[in-house]
């Protein structure tokens, strides 16, 4: 029988009701063997993460303030979801060696572990599975980046002979033996690491949404979920801010194979969306329309560089590429023309050299006409059937055109997984919700 792995996040695990949706999906499905939860989240808009309530008790232990106020609301979380879940079990031993260890060295991460630590122990009691220390499986190197072999041959090795375990997400330890996290939300690296050391075969990420959106739900009213993408498409959406997972969480399970599986805790019913490496896994039934996702981002500038025959000039682009790199900046795009160059970049980060960058353009390069436009906003529309249907820049194009939005650039790359348009930032929501309507909605209809 094959293995699912199970990483709840911490919006599904915030309380005792969270606690028995968890339970209950874990126990209709015998293959959910291994679980990774997060800390309790939000139980609603304004509460606090315990995570960060575990910061700030380590903040002030480290500025040798009184924390116990603190540190008792954490208590009375976690004492609020034994009660209310009514099993027999107490944590107080836990919290005074917590207490204890922040006292004597407040380290960041120990303390924020615990969050993850202590959820395990609830959840692991409450279902009656093993608990599998986090500590002892996930093994980072001194400078904190994670080891993967030896990562997989602990996991290995704690697992081996366990029908099931609960293994706490977001912390590891160093060689040299201290608790190390992850960056924040790293319970959904834990969750894909764990799915490649026991060979899952799907890793399922509960959360509170019923999956990846096709466009910000601010923008498109109840838009459609994705049903199935590709990693280069995550990726893709992913960078122009449309976040669900964990960056670092695709790689452990991306090289195994194993797809990971996007589903809401409070919807278990919804199917989700599915990650895989490619879609000839999966039949036509579930590509539902020519595009997979549109996602749009703010603070664009662009850097706009005429200069008559510019095409003959041998190392043009180099020049003004050496200006950006002597200045260490990246840029996203450069679509050029014959006597032009544009080169978008974020205008946050050419702000500080702007000037000077202007000024040795303008010496290295001599040109015609140099200008900064700023206010531009990039969005891509992704797909990877767009390489096999013909027409779709042209609807994109009519999109923008009956919306009379001015298309500033374009840019496709030649894997076609992809176009990307800038405009104005105050025309990103109409030119976002219309490549919906052209594309979405209008295939609904067709
Ligand atoms: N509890 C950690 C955080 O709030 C890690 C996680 O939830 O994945 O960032």
């Amino acid at each position: 029988m094959g293995i699912k792995v199970v990483k709840f996040g911490g919006s599904s695990l915030a309380d005792a009701n969270q606690f028995k949706k968890v339970a209950s999906i874990i126990k209709s499905d015998e293959k959910r063997r291994f679980v990774v939860p997060s800390a309790p989240g939000k139980r609603f808009s304004d509460d606090i993460k315990v995570t960060d309530m575990l910061y700030k008790c380590c903040e002030l232990a480290g500025s040798g303030v009184d924390f116990t106020n603190d540190f008792q609301m954490i208590k009375d979380r976690y004492n609020g979801i034994i009660a209310d879940l009514g099993i027999d079990m107490s944590l107080d031993e836990e919290f005074d060696a917590i207490v204890k260890e922040l006292k004597a060295r407040p380290s960041k991460d120990f303390a924020a572990s615990r969050g993850e630590y202590l959820n395990g122990k609830v959840l692991a009691k409450y279902l009656g599975f093993n608990f599998v220390d986090a500590a002892d499986v996930i093994v980072f190197d001194t400078n904190g980046n994670l080891l993967l072999d030896e990562t997989v041959k602990a996991v290995r090795e704690k697992t081996n002979g366990l029908d099931n375990a609960v293994i706490p997400g977001f912390y590891g330890r160093t060689t040299e033996g201290y608790i190390k996290t992850f960056s924040r939300g790293g319970s959904d690296v834990t969750g894909s690491i764990i799915a490649n050391a026991v060979r899952a075969e799907i890793y399922e990420n509960w959360t509170d949404v019923s999956g990846f959106l096709v466009a910000d739900p601010r923008i498109v009213e109840r838009p459609d979920v994705i049903s199935v993408i590709t990693y280069r498409e995550l990726r893709e959406l992913a960078y122009m801010g449309a976040s669900v997972l964990h960056e670092d969480a695709i790689f452990p399970v991306r090289s195994a194979g194993i797809p990971i599986n996007i589903r809401n805790t409070n919807a278990p019913e919804d199917d989700g969306t599915m990650i895989v490496s490619n879609d000839h896994d999966f039949s036509d039934e579930d590509v539902k329309h020519t595009i997979t996702g549109i996602a749009g981002k703010k603070g664009f500038s662009t850097i706009n560089i005429e200069k008559a025959m510019m095409n003959n000039e041998t190392g043009f682009g180099m020049k003004v590429l050496k200006v950006l790199y002597d200045n260490g900046l990246s840029f996203e795009h450069m679509p050029s023309g014959i006597d032009t160059m544009s080169i978008t970049l974020s205008t946050e980060k050419l702000a500080p050299v702007r000037e000077k960058v202007l000024a040795e353009l303008r010496k290295t390069v001599e040109p015609d006409h140099l200008e900064v436009e700023d206010g531009i906003a990039i969005l891509a529309v992704v797909g990877r059937r767009m390489k096999n249907t013909r027409g779709t820049v042209a609807r994109i194009f009519a999109a923008m055109a009956h919306a009379r939005i001015n298309v500033k650039l374009i840019d496709q790359g030649s894997s076609e997984l992809n176009v990307i348009i800038g405009v104005s930032e105050h025309e990103l929501p109409t030119a976002i919700s219309k490549i919906y309507d052209m594309f979405i909605n209008s295939e609904k209809i067709d």
